[in-house]
């Protein structure tokens, strides 16, 4: 998606060659407008969704913008932090190991959210090694969900994360593609 590779040259700032910080559109202050357009070509890519899945915080925002453009799907996020709002013993759970802050984490989805054999197309704001979008797919998995994809803001091909989901036969789609860093700038993939 030009809009965003665009945005991502003008604004991104590429950290020890390994994280990209964009926290001046999505990550910290968003762009709304250019959110739009980003959940506009996410809904161009998949079909037959029944529910959006994503995981705090950053992928929520995201996660609505592309439900509201299938008409105003629910949108369902995984919880990283146990409160006293969330019924642990009817959750499902999984291991997740951060990739920015390299600590274990335990996601968790309340039960009541997710039905055997909904339709679920998880979003996120990055694909880097693939370890947040697989811990979501073991939960969809316990609750007995299909996937219908993957979709990620930005994903970092040269970390992983697409090679094991495709691996596990999960369709992946991100607006921006990057396939490596070079001299502090991304180099985006073409087809
Ligand atoms: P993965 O689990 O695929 O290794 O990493 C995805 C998660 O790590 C995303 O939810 C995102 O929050 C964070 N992440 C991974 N790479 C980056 C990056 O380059 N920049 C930012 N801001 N977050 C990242």
């Amino acid at each position: 998606m030009k809009a965003l590779e665009d945005k991502i040259l003008k604004d991104g700032i590429v950290l020890n060659n390994e994280i990209l910080k964009v926290d001046s559109f999505v990550n910290h202050q968003i762009d709304s407008k250019l959110l739009v357009e980003i959940s506009k070509d996410i809904k161009n890519h998949f079909n037959n969704v029944d529910k959006i899945v994503t995981i705090e915080i950053s992928g929520i925002a995201f996660a609505v913008g592309v439900g509201i453009e299938y008409g105003g799907l629910p949108v369902v996020f995984a919880k990283k932090t146990i409160s006293r709002t969330l019924d642990v013993a009817n959750s499902y759970v999984a291991e997740v190991k951060s990739f920015t802050k390299g600590t274990l984490n335990q996601i968790r989805i309340d039960k009541k959210f997710l039905t055997k054999g909904e339709r679920i197309l998880i979003i996120d704001d990055f694909l880097a090694s693939g370890n947040a979008a697989i811990g979501l797919i073991e939960i969809l998995k316990q609750a007995g969900c299909e996937i219908v994809g993957v979709s990620a803001i930005i994903e970092k091909r040269f970390q992983g994360g697409r090679k094991r989901l495709e691996d596990l036969g999960v369709e992946v789609y991100c607006p921006a593609s990057i396939d490596s860093f070079a001299d502090g700038k991304p180099v985006f993939h073409k087809d």
